[in-house]
């Protein structure tokens, strides 16, 4: 139990501090509580209202906000004051979203492509950051409200499929509202802690859950041991949701209608008319056969086979990003035993049938598909404020984590699709006498060559005390929290000196992106393993002639006129080598010196070991 505090208005004894979930959707928010007294999770809502919150924001002329509903209603009669959909902007840059442009009936910045996005209203500028903190505050309004309690703790939940710039955003968001953001958890989840999978401990479970809401699609495969949820693998698109759905109905009447398309073009609140009731006409296809309407004396409607051939594509999509969870899971569609549907979007019954004929198994839809999110992050929520010991969370990363090495090689720390929290250290050492600085850089990405991944940040590590090459002892520490932000620190052992850096990229990967990256990892594979073993053969080559000719200079006295001859011959065979590109002619070279140089080590060995016998020091 927290702090008990009295409310003065209501004279009631509440909990001071009460840790709430949030569900900061595309399409729609909301907030919920475990309830102090029935400890059943709930979505807050004042009375005979909804607990949904639509995530829209709209700014009047004197830039005054309102958020939710009243928002909603604007999107039609001020386009370009009323913003939907900013989650989808989030750690994006206008290169991002440049072909999804003319989706926004507001105005997105494009001078500057490369940095993140600004939306302007009226005479301001609000990064998706701000929106969505807007929302944010809202929803802790509503929720201190209907509590009647401050509410300055929070679980927010975040697509599975969201970077670490993502994630970081989203709790700038928070900040920014007034939350103190406890964890950032993802959505399938928070969906399969609200189902109460895993409650019986004594049997291991695989599940997936499907995500279709408004704006994105995730699939994750989770497994469940002993109260613990692993996930095993995730896919999806943060480009994909209900919003195509509506989307390919407009253009359907669209095609159907000339002067209709002449007037959509023309007059953006039609526009907005057009998306809102092609919602309507969606959301009514999933209890019923037609849908029409009249729009400006226009005749408009559509039929459930025809809604069914139109997003057929879109479900297909998904089905695709099923099976690649699947394959990275290493599962079989036979080992899943439940499937859990989350978001608005699967109420719509092709959805339905098609997850159900993919995995061919049990369908869990029981709960509210628009409130599972959030009433699993008041579960988290709950389990943070040490209500409920019952559930760890585990989850992972979506690419290979790792260093830049010698000849520009990623060296991987952390494995794509490895469980977070997460920490491995490996040590590294200086290639220089009395180097005193090393370059720390950190990449992500699956090829085999830094180059080809993306650069998340660098810094440089000073102060390694002066030592011989190869002496200093510096330990690489890759630490990843909870919410998936990295931080990366480096050691150097024998002194103690220490230096860490926070992760957090300017923007972050699209998942298409990710995609491509993870594809070119496969198509590139061969090369890459070919360019690595070059890379070391030239490394390898490179080290073994400074150790030889610092070998030479120090013992010059044991060595004869004929000898140091043929080691500089060597030598000089293999530095020829190292500038062509054949890795076989490098290992010859070097297997050739070796041959030359291998009795004088011998040699130096006896003559320090006799060193050593008669009392000198071999140092
Ligand atoms: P998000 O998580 O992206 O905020 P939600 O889970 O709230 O989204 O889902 C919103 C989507 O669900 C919207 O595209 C909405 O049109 C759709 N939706 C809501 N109810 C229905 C319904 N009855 N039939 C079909 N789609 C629906
Ligand atoms: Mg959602």
């Amino acid at each position: 139990m927290g702090k008990i505090a009295i409310n003065i208005a209501t004279g009631s004894l509440q909990q001071a501090e009460m840790i709430v979930g949030i569900d900061l959707g595309t399409t729609n928010s909301l907030v919920a509580i475990v309830h102090p007294e029935t400890k059943k999770p709930v979505c807050l809502k004042e009375h005979n209202a909804n607990s949904i919150v639509p995530s829209v924001i709209y700014f009047d002329e004197f830039d005054n906000i309102t958020v939710g509903e009243m928002a909603h209603d604007q999107l039609e009669l001020n386009p370009a004051n009323t913003i939907f959909s900013a989650k989808r902007l989030m750690g994006k840059s206008y290169n991002d979203i440049k072909s999804k442009a003319a989706y926004y009936a507001y105005k997105i910045i494009d001078d500057d492509t490369e940095s993140l996005v600004k939306i302007q209203v009226n005479n301001k500028f609000y990064s998706p950051i701000d929106l969505s903190s807007l929302i944010l505050k809202e929803l802790k309004n509503r929720a201190e409200h209907i509590l009647k309690t401050p509410v300055t703790k929070a679980v927010i939940t975040v697509p599975a499929y969201f970077n670490d710039a993502q994630r970081q955003a989203t709790r700038d968001a928070g900040k920014l509202a007034g939350l103190d953001v406890l964890r950032i958890i993802n959505e399938p989840t928070a969906a399969s802690l609200a189902y109460g999978l895993g409650i019986d401990t004594t049997k291991e479970k695989t599940i997936a859950v499907y995500d279709l809401g408004g704006g994105t699609f995730d699939i994750s495969i989770l497994k469940i041991t002993n109260g613990i949820f692993e996930v095993l693998s995730t896919n999806g698109d943060t480009y994909l949701g209900g919003d195509d759905f509506d989307k390919a109905i407009v253009d359907y009447w669209l095609k159907a209608n000339e002067e209709l398309q002449e007037l959509y073009y023309s007059n953006q609140s039609i526009a907005q008319t057009l998306r809102l009731q092609a919602e309507a006409a969606k959301k009514q296809l999933s209890t019923s056969n037609n849908f029409s309407t009249t729009i400006n004396e226009f005749q408009i409607s559509i039929d459930l086979d025809t809604f069914n051939e139109l997003i057929h594509p879109f479900i297909n999509k998904t089905i695709d990003c099923c099976k690649k969870a699947l394959k990275d899971s290493d599962l079989k569609i036979s080992d899943i035993e439940t499937v859990v549907l989350v978001g608005g979007s699967t109420r719509v019954p092709a959805v339905k049938k098609a997850v159900h004929s993919f995995f061919n198994t049990e369908i869990n839809d029981s709960i509210n598909p628009d409130e599972v999110v959030a009433l699993g992050a008041a579960i988290q929520a709950d389990i943070l404020a040490g209500n409920n010991k019952d559930f760890l969370l585990l989850d992972v990363t979506p690419l290979s984590l790792g260093l830049e090495t010698m000849g520009g090689l990623m060296d991987v720390l952390i494995p794509r699709n490895s469980k977070i929290p997460n920490k491995v250290s490996r040590q590294y050492t200086t290639q220089k006498d009395g180097q005193s600085s090393m370059r720390i850089s950190v990449f992500q990405g699956e090829r085999d060559l830094v180059k080809d991944n993306r650069k998340l940040a660098e810094f440089n590590f000073t102060g390694i005390p002066g030592m011989p090459a190869g002496l200093p002892k510096v330990e690489v520490s890759f630490l990843i929290n909870a919410d998936g932000i990295l931080t990366v620190s480096a050691k150097e052992l024998r002194s103690g000196i220490e230096q860490s850096v926070e992760v957090k990229p300017q923007y972050g990967l699209t998942d298409a992106e990710v995609e491509k990256m993870l594809l070119e990892s496969i198509t590139y594979a061969k090369d890459d393993m070919a360019t690595r073993a070059l890379v070391e053969a030239k490394t390898e080559g490179e080290q073994i002639i400074s150790v030889t000719e610092k070998f030479i200079q120090k013992n010059t006295a044991i060595l004869n006129k004929e000898e140091i001859l043929a080691t500089a011959n060597a030598l000089q065979a293999l530095q020829l080598s190292l500038t062509m590109t054949d890795k076989n002619l490098i290992q010859s070279k070097i297997e050739e010196l070796n041959e030359i140089t291998r009795p004088f080590a011998e040699r130096a060995m006896d003559a320090a070991v006799s060193n050593a016998l008669s009392g000198k020091s071999i140092l």
